[in-house]
């Protein structure tokens, strides 16, 4: 039968027919033309019943998808801006603090509750913590928000008075791949440097001179994982080297490196690194790069300066230098600044010293900043620039664009990413006292108070490179604690480890962790003489399992007893002086040799001994199950008759895991 004619008995469009149909059971095409005409009858005398259940089938469909609505407007949307304070990040999310903290961690980036994430960052957290993250309305209509402020500046300036000025670069790629190595490579190549001694102060950005021109670095602490700080790097960076390892090639935070540097728009070289190791394939990895990234080689045809170099060695770091002035010089347009105007930049690193107060690093980007400058952030007033260091460590009198200035007599501590300028702005009142108070407070926890007494404790002095740090460890630790075990951080401090961590160590019979600092050989020397115990690391989740490691030692052992089985005795064939050879029957449960066995007699228990041998059928057996009858060698007082009953059990040591 047609299937017109079929719909037409039916009352129904041919094609609605051909399309209900299939779902009613029916095997018949969308474009199907005939029906058999067996089938036809059936469809005709079934038809009420037919249409019935699909209408049933729609509408349970129907209200599946309405809930799977619901379900999705139950899931949480939460409107942050381009960048958000961590701990305002856990609030407005109502997640615990810890929480994102950890899954910040597990994503690389390693940052205190009082820092900021941007908005990529935090998405990814929300999405491992179920929830959805948007960016506000607000920050949609302002991207860029602070950066675009230094945009806008520059774009107000007098061009007659614009200046190169030395181009910033960021080195970003894969972890392991280099990063530090290069960066350190770099340096070595310069002078001031070496004439300290090749130590430099740790202030987030270095700059070296290349024939007589100046170039500045992005150096900043854990940078190799710092994920909000890499894309902030990028754009606060005129040119980026991508670090690719030969022997390793394109890796997932390569490709991410080179998504956050396409973003910004700026220009890059790629670093083909570790070109002295024997499995190095740069050809391989060229490939790799044009086939994942689309970054074709200039030897290639392409347009991307790709430079072999092995930061390890020292190979290639000229060239590289090279190429990077080479960019620099085709983007002039781009970087310049008037060196006579009020100073405007980023802040790149930040901490509060126990002595000093804040200080912060600041890589200027507009004007010059000047000794006795008042400097603000958002119209709040930061404080009067006290003294300027570079990053030798000298004090400089002045910070011209491009260069990276520690500044000291900040009133507040600025977040790293902050924008601080030159001007007037409104004082802000006991953000100070809050902020010193929170870092010398040794804060701990309601669950340490309640097993204050019980709980073993390890005391720590910890000491690190700069406050985000330090709050980012302690919170670490404390996360750690468990009812047996707990770490008590009986001091912590920013700077390298002296004389005073030492005697406090000692008073106080505490470890000294230290967390991206150095120590002396004097301190060193002294430590062991003291016989204090100092451990120095780089990276937090090394910490994190030393201090573990630690605690896991105090844990004592449990020891239980596993009851195994039970016997009868029913024959004595050997009774020595510690010693017996017995024969009975497995009342219940399993026994074993080589295990514990206590001697039941009315009940009571009378004696325990060892069982170190069994037989059964003559043969020697490991086990004997139940009804089986065996002998066994017992090791202890020989006390045993007949008719006592053997309870076979083992202990198990347990020790619990942190
Ligand atoms: P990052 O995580 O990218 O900062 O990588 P690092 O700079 O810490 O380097 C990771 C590891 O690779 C370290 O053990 C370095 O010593 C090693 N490494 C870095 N550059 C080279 C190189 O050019 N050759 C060799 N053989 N090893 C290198």
């Amino acid at each position: 039968m047609n299937v017109t004619e079929l719909a037409r008995k039916l009352k129904v469009n041919p094609q609605e027919l051909r399309e209900m149909l299939p779902r009613m059971g029916f095997h018949v095409g969308q474009k199907a033309i005939k029906v058999d005409p067996k089938t036809a009858q059936r469809i005709i005398s079934q038809w009420p019943s037919l249409i019935k259940e699909l209408k049933a089938k729609d509408e349970k469909l129907k209200k599946e998808e309405k809930e799977e609505e619901i379900k999705k407007e139950d899931k949480k949307i939460i409107p942050i801006p381009a960048f958000i304070i961590i701990r305002d990040f856990a609030e407005i999310s109502n997640i615990p603090i810890n929480k994102v903290l950890k899954e910040l961690m597990n994503n690389g980036v390693f940052a205190s509750m009082n820092e900021k994430i941007d908005f990529e960052t935090a998405a990814i957290i929300g999405d491992s913590l179920g929830l959805e993250v948007k960016l506000d309305e607000k920050s949609k209509e302002e991207t860029g928000g602070d950066e675009k402020k230094i945009d806008e500046v520059l774009k107000k300036e007098d061009k007659n008075k614009l200046a190169t000025r030395p181009p910033v670069i960021v080195v970003m790629g894969h972890v392991d791949h280099g990063k530090t190595k290069l960066l350190d490579a770099i340096r070595r190549t310069d002078v001031v440097a070496g004439e300290h001694g090749g130590i430099t102060q740790h202030i987030g950005a270095y700059q070296v001179t290349r024939k007589k021109r100046l170039i500045t670095f992005i150096d900043t602490p854990g940078h190799e994982a710092f994920t909000a700080m890499r894309s902030r790097g990028a754009r606060i960076a005129d040119v980026a080297i991508l670090i690719v390892a030969a022997d390793d090639g394109v890796k997932p935070q390569t490709v991410e490196a080179f998504n956050i540097i396409k973003a910004a728009g700026i220009p890059f070289v790629v670093a083909i690194n570790k070109i002295d190791k024997p499995e190095a394939d740069i050809n391989k990895t060229k490939q790799e790069l044009s086939t994942q990234l689309g970054i074709t080689p200039e030897d290639w045809g392409g347009k991307t300066i790709c430079v072999p170099i092995s930061a390890k060695a020292g190979t290639g770091i000229d060239e590289i230098l090279d190429m990077l002035l080479l960019v620099a010089d085709t983007e002039t347009k781009n970087i310049k600044a008037n060196p006579t105007s009020q100073a405007i930049g980023t802040i790149i690193e930040s901490h509060v010293d126990k002595n000093t107060g804040p200080v912060a690093t600041i890589l200027i980007q507009n004007g010059t900043l000047k000794i006795g400058d008042q400097l603000c952030t958002q119209g709040n007033i930061c404080g009067k620039v006290r003294a300027l260091k570079d990053y030798t460590g000298e004090n400089i009198k002045e910070a011209p664009p491009s260069t990276p200035a520690k500044i000291i007599g900040l009133k507040i501590a600025p977040t790293v990413g902050d924008i601080l300028e030159v001007g007037e702005g409104k004082r802000v009142k006991g953000k100070l006292e809050k902020l010193t108070k929170k870092s010398s407070i040794v804060k701990i926890n309601g669950k340490e108070d309640k097993n204050a007494e019980t709980a073993k404790k390890i005391n720590l002095i910890i000491k690190s490179d700069v406050l985000g740090s330090a709050e980012a460890i302690e919170e670490s630790l404390m996360k750690i604690n468990t009812e047996e075990v707990q770490v008590k951080i009986i001091n912590k401090g920013l700077g390298n480890i002296i004389e005073g961590d030492i005697d406090r160590a000692e008073g106080t019979s505490a470890e000294i962790i230290g967390f991206n600092i150095k120590m002396t050989p004097q301190i060193e020397t002294l430590a062991r003489e003291k016989n204090i115990q100092v451990h120095i690391f780089n990276v937090i989740y090394d910490l994190i399992e030393y201090v573990k490691g630690e605690m896991q030692k105090l844990i004592i052992a449990k020891i239980e007893k596993v009851n195994l089985g039970r016997l009868k005795v029913l024959a004595i064939f050997k009774t020595g002086n510690k010693d017996q050879i017995v024969g009975g029957k497995v009342l219940d449960g399993q026994i074993k040799n080589n295990v514990w066995v206590e001697i039941m007699r009315d009940k009571e228990l009378i004696e325990t001994g060892k069982i170190t041998r069994l037989q059964a059928g003559k043969q020697d057996v490991e086990l004997a199950e139940k009804n089986q009858e065996c002998g066994i060698e017992y090791q202890g007082n020989p006390i045993i008759q007949e008719g006592d009953i053997l309870k076979f059990f083992e202990e198990k040591k347990t020790i619990s895991k942190l």
